[in-house]
């Protein structure tokens, strides 16, 4: 049996301010090459599961290994280092030009400057922005190029692993549709292992190979997207899709007969 890439053991995690467990006895295992969409309501502990993989947070009980090796025993900035990581909002340093926000990385790891420069250039080229938008700074670009831009930066020092926390959230549903799909292209090319949270569920089903809604701070489905369309899926699966699987009905229904091609 081959040892997944990250193996989160039965972690929990208490916040000193609450009793509750934000994260409670969660375990999932996430094999290289694997898309999980992370879904679940606003405070059901989504963030904390991503975060105690680049130890942004340690858990108070259970472990997480990349590799199989415990990520406790390893330094926490070079361990981030090596996990790409795109934060809510595009989180990119307003006072720095774009190349300097995705160079970060590699200039903290020491990498020569003509190695960051070329690097720089190249993932300009992989997210799609022009070589030009290099020296301009995250306000005078659009919604959607700021978060090409932080892609651009998570991917910097070439990470196995990347890691997104509601990327694509703030943006018109177009644009998120448009970077959803060149990130997944992005994924299969470079054979990634992403972890992405979102809200929104249709996204979850376009994108993602394996679905893992959370609830209380619990793992109550782990699910294919082909699963979670099936009617018979649990109460938790149901009321999350109930919203999209009505909407989509809905519009069948105005399409009318003979029309169903013009939806897809
Ligand atoms: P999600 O990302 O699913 O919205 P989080 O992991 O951010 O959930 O939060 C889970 C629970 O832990 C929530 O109840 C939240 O209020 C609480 N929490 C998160 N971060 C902290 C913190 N730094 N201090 C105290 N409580 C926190
Ligand atoms: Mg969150």
């Amino acid at each position: 049996m081959t040892i997944p890439l990250i193996e989160i053991d039965g972690i929990t995690k208490i916040y000193a301010t609450t009793q509750q467990p934000a994260v409670d006895n969660v375990t999932l295992k996430v094999p290289a090459g694997d898309f999980i969409a992370l879904v679940g309501a606003s405070g059901s502990g989504k963030t904390t599961v991503m975060k105690t993989i680049n130890r942004l947070i340690d858990p108070d009980r259970g472990e997480v290994r990349i590799d199989g090796a415990p990520v406790s025993a390893i330094d926490a900035p070079q361990l981030r280092r090596q996990i790409g990581y795109v934060f809510q909002g595009a989180g990119l340093f307003p006072h720095m030009t774009v190349a300097e926000n995705i160079a970060i990385t590699p200039r903290l790891t020491g990498w020569p400057a003509g190695d960051i420069a070329a690097r720089t250039a190249e993932l300009l080229d992989l997210v799609e922005l022009p070589q030009a938008f290099g020296s301009r700074l995250p306000v005078q670009l659009s919604g959607g190029q700021q978060q090409r831009v932080a892609v651009a930066r998570a991917l910097a020092a070439r990470p196995r692993i990347v890691l997104m926390d509601e990327p694509f959230g703030a943006l018109d549903p177009v644009t998120r549709d448009n970077l959803g799909n060149a990130y997944r292209a992005l994924h299969n090319r470079l054979g990634l292992t992403t972890m992405m949270v979102t809200h929104d569920i249709q996204e979850a089903i376009l994108l993602a190979s394996r679905i893992v809604i959370m609830k209380g701070g619990r793992i109550v489905a782990d699910v294919t997207p082909k699963e979670i369309l099936k009617p018979q899926s649990d109460s938790d699966v149901v009321a999350l899709i109930a919203v999209a699987m009505r909407q989509a009905a809905k519009v069948r229904e105005i399409a009318g007969p003979g029309n169903e091609g013009q939806t897809g």
